[in-house]
């Protein structure tokens, strides 16, 4: 932990402290500057691209994750790159028109920053979804105490040393630790709650920031469903689906969770999802340097156990030892199964089919509604269908996974998968408050509004409207 007071203080004595000396650092303005923010955000940028490689193998250390999908981390350069081009304008005041009745005067919308900001990580991609949280936290002039997961202690130590290297405490600090150490904090109050993980978790950090009354952003997950029409490329829409759902071992928020496939492209669509599998994986997917491994022996015994009344089309195989599952396509699941009761965040692909969309989308109206909905078809009104149909965080056509890396995309969920959003400008709004401010001259008042009020009613109901 990055930290003012003796190390041998009490946890909550050093957060506390930690707190107060960014709420005094808040204070003095120095973070409302726009070039303080850029000399921060290119500090970030800096080094993030010099610890590379460490970040990398740390991922790789807490999950088992190829150096390719370690590069994904990374990633959050390209959004920073982003945010750097454009917070400038982002911060500056909005013009509002006025009535005429409000003339003469001026209106405009400025942003402020919150202040201190928490942000709590998950473990499956532990550094991006910390920093990419920071970056709108700094680029709206905020302090920032960042919570990663004690789940990828690897990455999480990797943050600590970045943030502590490249940012003094009284701006941005990183407290590690677990679940004592993330109720310790969220017993302060802070300006603002930037959350990432499960469900359940996220109704506990909303109850805590009641007490304090401080807003929330939740980034949740849920069960992502994909459904597959007749009218695709069924190679590519392989291709796509055992990517997003495989990587990361299937450990990723936007996973496509289950597929609900069109009854006349299921047989061609199990092929193909079969050769894109042995083209990726090999023979023996255990020997593959290209899958990651489950994260801990707790998320390997949930995901075993899901799985064990199923029936397995493909993989199935487990080794408790490597905390590795391979790919794996359960057939003909029902809706009552338990794999699907909750999200399944590992890498098994559960296919149900459907002859009318219209059940289909019932049942997927019937549950929570998820973070991402995936739909492969080239039939224009079928998608139309299903984007007005059906409600979810994001929609991805005829591809998976790949919306969370447009910048221009506000990233979040709804109801059950999450409350607010981010990346890119709706990460700059979500660290902000939009101030309204109206600017009146003293040179010009009418006295309409003034008592006494005879004979002004008639006036009055055509200011509001009536007349
Ligand atoms: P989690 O909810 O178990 O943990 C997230 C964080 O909360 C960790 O830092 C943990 O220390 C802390 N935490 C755990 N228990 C707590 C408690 N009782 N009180 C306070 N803090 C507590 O989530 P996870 O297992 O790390 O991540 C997996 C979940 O996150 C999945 O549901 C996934 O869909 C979701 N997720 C969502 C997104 C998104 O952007 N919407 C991204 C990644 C993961």
């Amino acid at each position: 932990m990055t930290a003012l007071s003796p190390p041998d203080a009490p946890v909550d004595a050093k957060i506390a402290q930690l707190l107060r000396s960014q709420r005094d650092f808040f204070a003095t303005g120095e973070t409302q500057s726009i070039e303080f923010r850029r000399q921060q955000l290119i500090r970030l940028k800096a080094a993030i691209l010099e610890r590379q490689t460490e970040i990398v193998d740390a991922v790789r250390a807490d999950l088992g994750r190829p150096e390719y999908e370690g590069y994904f981390e990374i990633g959050v350069l390209d959004e920073l790159t982003y945010v750097l081009k454009r917070f400038a304008r982002w911060a500056q005041p909005r013009r509002v028109g006025l009535p005429l009745v409000q003339l003469p005067g001026s209106a405009w919308v400025q942003p402020e920053p919150l202040g201190v900001v928490l942000i709590i990580g998950p473990w499956n991609y532990p550094f991006q979804l910390v920093m990419s949280p920071l970056m709108g936290a700094i680029a709206a002039g905020n302090c920032a105490l960042i919570k990663p997961s004690e789940i990828a202690p690897a990455t999480s130590q990797v943050v600590a040393e970045l943030v502590s290297a490249t940012f003094p405490p009284h701006y941005v600090a990183v407290v590690e630790g677990g679940v004592e150490t993330a109720q310790t904090l969220l017993k302060q109050k802070f300006d603002h709650i930037f959350f990432t993980g499960g469900t359940r978790i996220g109704q506990i950090v909303m109850a805590a920031a009641a007490q304090q009354l401080t807003p929330v952003t939740l980034e949740l997950g849920g069960k992502s469903p994909c459904i597959v029409d007749r009218d695709i490329n069924v190679e590519v829409a392989a291709k796509r689906i055992v990517w997003g759902k495989f990587v990361n071992a299937g450990q990723t928020c936007v996973a496509p969770d289950y597929l609900l496939v069109h009854e006349d492209i299921k047989a061609a669509l199990l092929v193909a999802l079969q050769k894109a599998l042995q083209d990726f994986f090999g023979d023996q997917p255990a020997q593959s340097p290209d899958l990651a491994r489950i994260v801990s022996n707790r998320q390997f015994d949930r995901l075993t156990a899901l799985m064990a009344n199923e029936s397995v089309l493909v993989g199935g195989d487990t080794n408790r030892a490597s905390r590795y599952i391979a790919p794996t396509l359960l057939d003909e699941v029902s809706w009552e199964a338990p794999i699907m009761q909750e999200e399944i965040f590992g890498p098994i692909l559960p296919i149900m089919s459907y002859r009318d969309i219209e059940t289909a989308i019932a049942q997927i109206n019937a549950r929570p509604k998820p973070l991402a909905l995936y739909l492969f078809s080239r039939n224009q009104a079928l998608q139309a269908r299903m984007l007005s149909a059906t409600s979810s965080g994001g929609v991805c056509l005829n591809d998976v996974f790949l919306q969370v890396a447009i910048w221009g995309l506000p990233f979040g969920g709804v109801d059950d998968s999450g409350i607010g959003a981010y990346h890119g400008k709706a990460s700059f709004e979500t660290f902000s408050h939009c101030k309204s401010v109206l600017k009146k001259p003293f040179w010009f008042d009418l006295a309409w509004r003034y008592a006494p009020y005879a004979n002004k009613l008639g006036f009055l109901k055509k200011v509001i409207g009536m007349s």
